[in-house]
Order: C-alpha cells, then sequence, then structure tokens
C-alpha cells in the first residue's frame, strides 16, 4: 500500500506548530497538512515543564501569537496559563484536530526525482512511513528526553533527593526543607522564590553571576491599553510597544555596557540594600545580553532573599558529602532536597536524521538562509526563534516566510526549491551567545553566514522589515531531478 502523502508536514505542536499550522491553512487553505507530534499532548516546553513556578521571562504580549491577544491579567505569566492559551488558540481555530500524537519524525528522507520527503515514524513502537512536498520543523531547540546534567563528584552519596527541573517529581514535598538549587540561570532565579514559600531556606548555588533584571509581574500601561482599546486592537498596540522597548533595551545594553552594567547593579542595590553582596553576587564578569539576561517578575527573587527565605552562595562544588554539598571552600551546605538547574541539552531539529537523494546531511557543513531554510536540503524550513527577544516574535516571521515559498513555488511552477548563496560565505557559528548549554553543542547545528540575508540577525525591526520583502528568485533556485546536496 502506498504511503500517505500531504502536502506540508509540521514536526511539533509546540508554540511554534500551532502558530505554523495557522499561517498555513490561513495562507494555504488548499493545502493538506498535519502536524506530527511525538509527545500525548500539545504545548512542547509549556507542557513539558513542571516545577514550582514556572513562567516565561518575556512578556506575553510578544510571546503570544500576533494574531490571537494574550487576555490574562499578567504580563509575565505562569507556565499553566501559557499552555492554556496556547491549547484554545489550537481549538478555535481547528489545529488541534491536525495534531497526530505519539508520533516522532526520526528520519526524513528526500528524494529530488520524486520532489518528495519520505518521513520515518515511530508510533507506539512502531515504525511507518509518510510522504510529503514540504517539511517545516517547529520541533524546538532541545531534547525532550534528557537534560544537561553534569556528573557531580560523591552525588551517590548524597542522603537527600537530587532533583532535574525537566522532569519534576509530581507531588515533591519541600515543606520546611533546606534546599540548594544549583545554576543561576532562568530556571533557577524562577525556582528558588517559587520553593522559598515553603522551604525552610533555598540556597542558590551558583558557579558565577547572571545579570538579572527586576521587571513588572503586570504591565500597568497594557492594561490602561486593554480598558480603552478593542482586544485585538489592544494587544497590536501593547506588542509594538513592548518590541521597541525590548530592542531599545537590547541595543542599549550592547552599545554602552558600562552604563548598562551600572543600571542593573543599580537595580538590584536598590532592592537589596548591599552594595556588597550586589557586587558577590549579582554583578557578572560578561557584559549583559553576552548571555541571556534573567528577568524576575516584580523582583520576587530578591524579595525572597531579603526576607530571609533566600540566599545566594557563589562558589564551586567540590564533592556531594551525605549531609548536602561540600564546596571549594569548605563550607558544606547542607539540603534534604538539590534540585540540578544546570541547564537543557540542545537538540538540533528534533533529532531527525536527514538524507538528501541518500546522502547523509551534515547539519554543520549547511549555512541558515533567511534564519529559515538550510543550503542542500530542498523543500525543508526550520523555525528558530530570537535568544534577546520573544522566541514567537521570529517564528510568526518564519511561518510567514514559508508561506510565501510555497506561494512562490505556485506561481513559478516549481516542484522543489533550495537556497543559494551567491559567492563564498565567511561561516560564523548559529548562535552567538555566550551561555554555556550553547557553546556545548552548537558545533551541531548549521552556520549562518556573514551577510544578510544568510546572518541570523537577533533583531525583530530589521527582519520584520525585510522578511517578507525578500526576492525569493534571487536565492531560492528550482530544484528538478538534480542532486540537491551536491550543487551547493
Ligand atoms: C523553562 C523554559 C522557559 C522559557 N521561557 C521563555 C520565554 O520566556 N520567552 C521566550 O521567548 N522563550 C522561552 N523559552 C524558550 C521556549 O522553548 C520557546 O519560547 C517556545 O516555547 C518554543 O516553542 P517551540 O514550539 O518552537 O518548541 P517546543 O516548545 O520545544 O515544542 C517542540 C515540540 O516538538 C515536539 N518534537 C520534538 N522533536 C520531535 C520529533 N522528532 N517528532 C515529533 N515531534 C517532535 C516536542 O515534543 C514538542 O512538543 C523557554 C524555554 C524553557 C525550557
Amino acid at each position: 500500500m502506498a504511503a500517505e502523502h500531504l502536502d506540508v508536514v509540521v514536526v511539533g505542536a509546540g508554540l511554534s506548530g500551532i502558530g505554523a499550522a495557522y499561517r498555513l491553512q490561513t495562507e494555504h487553505p488548499g493545502r493538506s497538512y498535519a502536524i506530527l507530534e511525538a509527545r500525548e499532548a500539545l504545548g512542547g516546553t509549556w507542557d513539558l515543564f513542571r516545577y514550582p513556578g514556572i513562567r516565561s521571562d518575556s512578556d506575553m504580549f510578544t510571546l503570544g501569537y500576533p494574531f490571537e491577544p494574550w487576555r490574562d491579567p499578567k504580563s509575565i505569566a505562569d507556565g499553566p496559563s501559557i499552555l492554556r492559551y496556547i491549547t484554545e488558540t489550537a481549538r478555535q481555530y481547528g489545529i488541534d484536530e491536525r495534531i497526530r500524537y505519539g508520533t516522532k519524525v526520526i528520519g526524513a528522507e528526500w528524494s529530488s526525482e520524486d520532489a518528495r520527503w519520505t518521513l520515518t515514524l515511530e508510533q507506539g513502537g512502531e515504525r511507518r512511513t509518510l510522504t510529503c512536498g514540504f517539511l517545516y520543523c517547529c520541533a524546538g531547540y532541545y531534547n525532550y528526553d534528557e537534560g544537561h546534567t553534569p556528573e557531580f563528584p560523591g552525588a551517590d552519596s548524597f542522603a537527600g533527593q537530587l532533583v532535574y527541573p525537566q522532569f519534576w517529581p509530581e507531588n515533591l514535598d519541600y515543606a520546611g526543607k533546606r534546599v540548594v538549587v544549583i545554576g543561576s540561570g532562568a530556571t533557577a532565579v524562577t525556582l528558588v522564590p517559587a520553593m522559598a514559600e515553603q522551604a525552610e531556606l533555598v540556597t542558590m548555588l551558583q558557579r558565577s553571576p547572571t545579570w538579572i533584571s527586576p521587571v513588572p509581574g503586570r504591565d500597568k500601561y497594557a492594561d490602561r491599553i486593554r480598558e480603552l482599546l478593542p482586544p485585538k486592537l489592544a494587544h497590536r498596540v501593547i506588542r509594538t510597544k513592548n518590541i521597541l522597548f525590548n530592542v531599545g533595551f537590547y541595543q542599549y545594553c550592547r552599545r554602552r555596557p558600562e552604563a548598562a552594567r551600572k543600571l542593573l547593579t543599580g537595580l538590584s542595590t536598590r532592592i537589596l540594600k548591599d552594595e556588597k553582596l550586589v557586587a558577590e553576587h549579582f554583578t557578572p564578569s560578561y557584559n549583559p545580553w553576552d548571555q541571556r539576561l534573567c528577568a524576575v517578575p516584580d523582583a520576587d527573587f530578591f524579595k525572597a532573599m531579603k526576607k530571609g527565605a533566600a540566599e545566594v552562595v557563589t562558589d564551586h562544588i567540590d564533592s556531594f558529602v551525605p549531609e548536602g554539598i561540600r564546596l571549594a571552600s569548605g563550607r558544606v551546605l547542607e539540603a534534604d532536597i538539590v534540585v540540578s538547574a544546570t541547564g537543557l541539552k540542545l537538540l538540533a531539529f528534533g533529532g531527525i536524521s536527514l538524507t538528501v537523494d541518500g546522502a547523509p546531511v551534515d547539519l554543520s557543513d549547511q549555512f541558515v538562509w533567511q534564519g529559515a531554510m538550510l543550503t542542500g536540503v530542498p523543500n525543508f524550513a526550520v523555525c528558530i526563534g530570537y535568544t534577546n527577544a520573544s522566541w514567537t516574535l521570529r517564528a510568526d516571521l518564519t511561518s510567514r516566510l514559508v508561506c510565501k515559498v510555497l506561494a512562490h513555488m505556485d506561481r513559478r511552477g516549481y516542484r522543489a526549491v533550495v537556497p543559494r548563496p551567491e559567492g563564498h560565505l565567511d561561516e560564523r557559528p548559529l548562535l552567538d551567545l555566550a551561555s554555556g548549554y550553547i557553546q556545548r553543542s552548537i558545533g551541531d547545528f548549521p552556520r549562518q553566514g556573514d551577510r544578510h540575508p544568510w546572518r541570523v540577525r537577533q533583531n525583530y525591526l530589521l527582519d520584520s522589515a525585510t522578511t517578507m520583502r525578500t526576492n525569493l528568485d534571487k536565492t531560492l533556485k528550482p530544484v528538478d531531478r538534480t542532486r540537491a546536496l551536491q550543487e551547493v
């Protein structure tokens, strides 16, 4: 029996996959499509992570979709509210009916002869195939099966419980207990105030400080705009306001790092009222936005410290001991529970192994065009968000670009297209953040080039002005019965 064929397959039913489906069915209602989702639920990140206090650190007017107003009072939202928003959006537009759950894409083979992908799927322990004309990978950027778990010396000797945010034990009781959270990223600064509400003491153990910026959890200007304008218009106005503010603040940090350092340390000092504490634990050696900035809504992290429910220790782990963690300084942090908030394990394109005309694709040999399509891989796009702004800003632009590419193929009568640069490109890593979790695996990802449209710009204003105006004839070349990979 011939395998089922679809015009477009979207991989992943997270925030990006649902947004992609909306764009596809709105702009190409005649095309058949399905979303293939490995898990038994939609929402991706916002369904997987269940640790106390789980929340966004971007505002939801920009992390949410441009086409669906964010109606919740909070601007920085908790995980369950975000999951509800994604679920309701999927239901409202009939996208939920297009999702095939428990369907993991493990391989994708492109044939230039047939101008189609043959996907190998894993469903309930069985393998089957499906073919499609265009493959759009909205599979996020990290491994769902394992996080980054450094080996801690002596961890086996620890008498308490060692837990991981990505696999939070249901009903973990931490009331009245001593908790140590290892890490200093967004997850750690979220967990600390949330657990401090019930724990005896929560200690955040960091190797080195991270830039932390207090932000209002509720946006009073947004509230006022929502009172005055109808929901869709209000959403657009607040979204624009937040985009301008965020781009402006990012540019300020990059262009005036000394002033930005002073501003951030000033904000922390005003709340903590302790210059020495801020100098020791909240003043990194790198500049703001060399790594992702951690936003803390309503300064909850600092407030927990002021109340004495939380503390920060900057030191190195020597080893675990039965009663807790021995530090390089010799101090022992006693703990009943240790949370290893040491980060994600990056994974390119949902771990799907790609082959083009029989040859395996080495992603690190390929360049990304418009942050979306790859050299050497026809009829394929990937959805990657910004690192310095809300993910959805870029994700939605990419979905609109994919729709534009499909319309272009219709107009020109092309069965397959692949982006091809004019002249030599100097290569750079796909993401230029210095964060450890990115540096650890960025070599497995494709490269960006040294100039537009081969650069992955972290600038929504520039991208939104140019992406949809791009001249597709210039870069997107038709592929017909040729060996696409060798043509690059
Ligand atoms: C704790 C946490 C907080 C975050 N907070 C923010 C924030 O405040 N702002 C921000 O901009 N970003 C944030 N991010 C980044 C966040 O992941 C993105 O904002 C967004 O949720 C990504 O959506 P996505 O749909 O692209 O990917 P995901 O949410 O990762 O969803 C990917 C989906 O694809 C499925 N999938 C993967 N591989 C396959 C496969 N081979 N076959 C089938 N299905 C597959 C997965 O099961 C999953 O459902 C955060 C990330 C984490 C982990």
